[in-house]
């Protein structure tokens, strides 16, 4: 038995048969840096998915940051403490006006489940709207509210699901008005179905960007439009910014600005430590306070003197290394360098996303193909390129880079690609595939 092997049995019996693993052969990853991470045989892998280590793997300016904090002081979050009150400050400023409060956490999910209790309370109405392929976090409520893979909980009565506009998919025949009415009458159905309940409308939680169905170039003012609906019958928009946040998408800071929407809470994760867990919800101080004076909310961890040294120091690398301007620039190469490629290969379809989250659906006779899609993301690997699939077909080819990715690194991925794709299996697929 090979060391990888031995490890993943230990591992199979300690965290269960079957906790989530990347690969039908798993990296075993023991070091990274930059955009590369190390397995422990010593190969060298480029790193095109990982967005928590968000300014590049153990950047040294955050690593320093988090020990010297940890080698000062470390302890939960009910005593004064400058650090997190100095992060808090940089972190709103970066906001519009209306959101200058800032209640930090350990996870998205945390982030999502208290957004959730502050906009219910605040509003007094229960009811919720979220897409129908979407994901934010794991907490019961949270959980019950997935709909884009298996989970023991019901979705709540007291929810309704829409569909998000996918021109790519359910756009033919229709002019992008007549999809962005018709998926509009979906949120003002639903919006209608939940006054009728008597349960009301409480907020609309998704993700500007829609990273997890898949990047769909939802039609413009379908954010907008769903918000009017949502707030005219006295909801709130819950905007998560966990995938699309701290200027991954190169145009903007936060994917709502995209949308051209202000929420009224965001919420914040994955990327916000490099890695450090560190998330939080950002509103307006009204609300907040409001909340805060009817519920004791506190968070052990959230927000404590090294996490908060760690978000700072995300906010200098960001600014000192121009990453948001990075993530433009590095993104639009890689979609002309996939466009060439797509001429060349038949399995390319749409390639879409925004700055350094991109996606590539992968297709047969311009059908989604989910097993070459596994097959391509299994070759990639074997060439020493990490990234993933996405998607309501699971079609998609996933790309989000930690931002430090340069147009050398998209060059790598492209010839990758290139090669992986001459052996791609040449052949139609039901989407569960022998791969
Ligand atoms: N929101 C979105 C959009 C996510 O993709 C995720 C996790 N992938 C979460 C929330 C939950 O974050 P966490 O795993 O930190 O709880």
């Amino acid at each position: 038995m090979t060391g990888l092997d031995h490890l993943l049995e230990r591992r199979r019996g300690v965290l269960g048969r079957n906790a989530p693993l990347f690969y039908d052969r798993p990296v075993h990853l023991v070091r990274g840096s930059g955009v590369w991470v190390e397995d422990a045989d010593g190969r060298r892998y480029l790193d095109a998915y990982n967005n928590v280590p968000h300014v590049g793997h153990c950047h040294p300016h955050v690593v320093q940051a988090v020990a010297r904090q940890a080698a000062t002081l470390n302890l939960h979050t009910r005593y004064l403490d400058g650090v997190v009150v100095d992060y808090a400050e940089r972190l709103t400023a970066r906001f519009a006006d209306s959101l200058d409060t800032a209640v930090l956490t350990c996870s998205g999910s945390e982030s999502n489940e208290l957004a959730l209790r502050m906009a219910r309370f605040a509003t007094g109405r229960r009811g919720l709207i979220v897409s129908d392929f979407s994901y934010h976090g794991n907490t019961a409520t949270l959980a019950s509210l997935t709909t884009c893979f298996p989970v023991v909980e019901e979705f709540p009565a007291s929810a309704r699901a829409v569909r998000v506009p996918d021109p790519r998919h359910d756009g033919a025949g229709l002019t992008e008005a007549e999809l962005l009415e018709r998926y509009l009458g979906e949120v003002a159905e639903a919006v209608r179905s939940l006054e009728a309940s008597g349960d009301g409308v409480g907020a609309i939680l998704i993700d500007s960007f829609f990273a997890n169905e898949g990047l769909p170039d939802a039609v413009a003012g379908y954010v907008a439009g769903a918000v009017e609906l949502v707030r005219a019958a006295g909801g709130l928009f819950i905007c998560d910014e966990v995938q699309a946040g701290f200027g991954r998408t190169g145009d903007a800071l936060w994917g709502h600005e995209l949308a051209g929407v202000t929420p009224d809470l965001v919420t914040l994760g994955k990327p916000m430590g490099n890695g450090h867990p560190i998330a939080g919800v950002v509103a307006g101080n009204e609300l907040v306070s409001a909340f805060q004076s009817a519920a004791t909310y506190f968070n052990t961890f959230g927000g404590n003197p090294v996490s908060a040294a760690a978000g700072a120091a995300v906010l200098d690398v960001l600014d000192e290394e121009g990453l948001q301007a990075n993530a433009h620039r590095v993104g639009a190469h890689l979609r002309e360098g996939l466009a060439k490629l797509a001429a060349r290969h038949e399995p390319l379809g749409d390639i879409r996303g925004r700055g350094l989250f991109v996606g590539v659906e992968i297709e047969h006779d311009g059908v989604p193909d989910a097993a070459r899609t596994a097959w391509l993301v299994n070759a990639m690997r074997d060439r020493g390129v990490l990234l993933s699939r996405i998607g309501r077909h699971d079609n998609v080819l996933k790309i989000r880079p930690p931002l430090v990715f340069a147009t050398e690194h998209a060059d790598r991925l492209l010839d990758a690609l290139d090669d992986a794709l001459d052996g791609v299996p040449d052949r139609a697929s039901d989407g569960t595939g022998p791969w």
